[in-house]
């Protein structure tokens, strides 16, 4: 392949030129028919219930006024608080915004997280943003949510998502407190805080870990991977990511470690490849230094830009960057036998029906990136019952497991290896519990997602077979509320 220097055009910042919205509403039309809910049921969960869309003004670093458009949208309330993330991107606009909150509400579903689904978003590039301009932006966006009550533990709770991360979520969090001072669980008001400010230990890899434990469950099952023509587990798999952010990054290095090869990677400047294999912590200082992946040793620069990486001929692509990257424009050139959608709505609807005439299993974004929100979810039970996860009871359980030991190594006389008793011979921490917690509920949620699929007939796919399970729960849901029923 030829060495391409240029950096190319930037693909991952395209303007979308038809409705996300309408894709999401377009999937949900499909699935419908494999339920039997009352119309109007599904006609309230369909559309989004809330939407907030607002202008503020900022004074920016040369001290001139700048009009600042925002959203928060809330899809579904049939639970409470909602949750989402929220977009800080020059290409947030309502359709993409109220898309991104439908597609939250299916994802706590099928998670079993008790919220209902919302999502944000700030129209500024974060990149071209000073660091002091983002907080202000930060800090008034809250305080416009407050005055709505638009946000709130009980209420409304953001986190990050594509250009925002820990430091945004801590200055919103500080924000909401001087409003509600005396509340002991204002903190629980946003998740995907750093530590240090009531976040919890895994929330940062969580995306990238729910990917890395949902594939490996996918490919645990011989008859499914057999239908591709591979072999069950993740051993030597050739991986190819679009997007070395947070999500692509720590797939990346959770499935590096676990044997898979990632062979390309895409980044906002162009694509590289490595066949014998790129290791993401290297690649990811590299990044950090130059600003870009291209050039990156060893590996060649691919040519066709940010998109050449979609392309490649892999056993696992994962584009883990923004919606709109598979498209009936590249559809035809992908060369994977699995897709794992780590971004929201990567793949489009007419793509989909390409990649699955082609028998590629496609591992949907409502399933396969809850990661995230997940593990909100236990920061969310952490800040609500302010004690870290493990305190309780880590010493005891080490203390157990040694005296156990102990009592086994007297009785038969021989003593535990090293390695072994390193394992043996501890309580779990904080993280220990998240991984674990994580780890269930994406093995839980695929099991769910495949039986739906192959015990109603006509669904042919794991995107439908997700929606029909998501409505139907949401839909039970509302039931329950004793409004349908
Ligand atoms: N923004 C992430 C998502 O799209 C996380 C949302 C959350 O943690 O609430 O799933």
């Amino acid at each position: 392949m030829a060495k391409q220097r240029t950096r190319s055009k930037v693909k991952l910042t395209e303007k979308r030129e038809h409705s996300f919205f309408g894709d999401v509403l377009k999937y949900f039309d499909h699935a419908a028919q494999f339920l039997d809910h009352d119309p109007a049921l599904m006609e309230q969960i369909k559309y989004c219930n809330s939407v907030y869309r607002m202008r503020f003004p900022v004074k920016n670093d040369e001290g001139n006024i700048e009009v600042i458009e925002a959203y928060r949208v809330e899809h579904s309330h049939h639970r409470q608080p909602t949750k989402g993330g929220i977009r800080y991107s020059i290409h947030v606009e309502q359709d993409e915004v109220m898309a991104l909150a439908a597609l939250m509400t299916y994802k706590c579903a099928l998670v079993d997280v008790p919220f209902g689904g919302a999502k944000g978003g700030i129209k500024v590039s974060p990149r071209l943003c000073s660091v002091s301009m983002l907080e202000r932006i930060t800090r008034r966006y809250t305080t416009e949510l407050v005055k709505k009550n638009f946000i709130g533990p009980g209420i409304d709770v953001p986190a990050p998502d594509y250009g925002s991360g820990e430091r945004e979520m801590a200055w919103m969090a500080d924000t909401y407190a001087t409003f509600y001072p005396t509340d002991l669980n204002s903190i629980a008001c946003v998740t995907g805080k750093p530590i240090s400010h009531g976040g919890i230990s895994g929330r940062r890899e969580a995306t990238g870990l729910g990917v890395f434990y949902g594939v490996r469950h996918a490919c645990s099952y011989k008859e499914d991977m057999d239908k591709l023509g591979l072999e069950v587990g993740l051993e030597g798999k050739r991986i190819a990511i679009q997007g070395m952010g947070n999500v692509g990054y720590w797939a990346a290095k959770f499935f590096h470690d676990g044997g898979a090869k990632i062979i390309a990677v895409s980044e906002w400047d162009g694509s590289i490849y490595k066949e014998d294999g790129i290791n993401p912590d290297e690649l990811l200082k590299y990044k950090q230094e130059t600003n870009g992946i291209l050039g990156f040793p060893g590996s060649v620069d691919l040519e066709g830009g940010p998109g050449a990486a979609l392309e490649v001929e892999c056993d696992i692509l994962i584009p883990a960057a923004l919606e709109n990257q598979v498209n009936s424009d590249n559809a035809h050139n992908i060369k994977c036998k699995i897709l794992a959608e780590a971004a929201n709505g990567p793949v489009t609807p007419e793509a989909e029906q390409v990649l699955l005439k082609k028998g590629v299993l496609l591992i949907p974004d409502i399933f396969i990136n809850a990661g995230g929100v997940s593990v909100s979810y236990f920061e969310w039970l952490k800040n609500l019952s302010h004690v870290r996860f493990g305190r309780m009871e880590k010493r005891y359980r080490a203390t157990m497991n040694r005296n156990i030991l102990d009592a086994i190594e007297t009785a038969s006389g021989t003593k535990v290896g090293e390695e072994s008793l390193g394992l043996i011979n501890k309580g779990a921490d904080e993280r220990d519990l998240v991984y674990s917690g994580l780890e269930e509920t994406m093995i839980n949620a695929y099991d769910n997602i495949r039986n739906r699929m192959m015990e109603t007939k006509g669904i042919e796919d794991l995107r439908t077979a997700a929606f029909v399970e998501a409505i139907d729960k949401v839909a039970i849901s509302y039931q329950h509320l004793g409004i349908w029923p």
